[in-house]
């Protein structure tokens, strides 16, 4: 069965964020592939050393800096390593990363001013991973994800691609 990474925020077994909380995704397939074990979690802010709770963060650039002006660009780096390392190890289909986040955001992210602005962009641990081939959505493409996971189950069983998929 194939994999998926996951951010650990969203998986919710511990309270990795920034504010000391969780944010456990509810949607009945991603708990489904939680019960199927086919979920890897990663939090790549608490794996590259930070602690919880921690000073929220932004890129800025190629940089992630504290709301207290602290570069923690290193730590964001290592933890986006050790994701890849795990996606790498585990041949995940894909992963589902939390969008917004410094780290995971995938479509969206903050634009370094602290002041709640949005921009198009993604985090470090995400270029990292699509530098080395693997497919990111956010927890608001799970229907993306779901194909995905259906579409592959379906070549696996039969040999051939699920019904309306190339
Ligand atoms: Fe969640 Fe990713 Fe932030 Fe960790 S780094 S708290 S997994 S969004």
């Amino acid at each position: 069965m194939k994999k998926i990474l996951v951010s650990q925020c969203l998986y919710g077994d511990k309270p990795v964020r920034y504010d000391g909380k969780t944010k456990e995704e509810r949607d009945p397939r991603f708990i489904r592939w939680k019960e199927e074990n086919r979920l890897i979690p990663v939090c790549p802010e608490v794996d590259g050393g930070l602690p919880v709770p921690r000073t929220d963060a932004q890129r800025i650039g190629d940089q992630v800096i504290t709301r207290d002006g602290r570069d923690v660009t290193k730590e964001y780096r290592r933890g986006a390593e050790i994701a890849l390392e795990r996606a790498l190890q585990e041949e995940v289909l894909c992963a589902v990363l939390k969008e917004k986040s410094p780290s995971c955001g995938s479509n969206k992210v903050y634009d370094g001013t602290f002041e709640g602005n949005l921009i198009d962009g993604q985090g470090i641990t995400v270029q990292l991973l699509r530098e080395a081939g693997v497919r990111v959505y956010s927890e608001e493409e799970l229907d993306l994800v779901e194909q995905m996971v259906t579409g592959r189950e379906n070549i696996i069983l039969t040999g051939m691609p699920a019904c309306g998929k190339s």
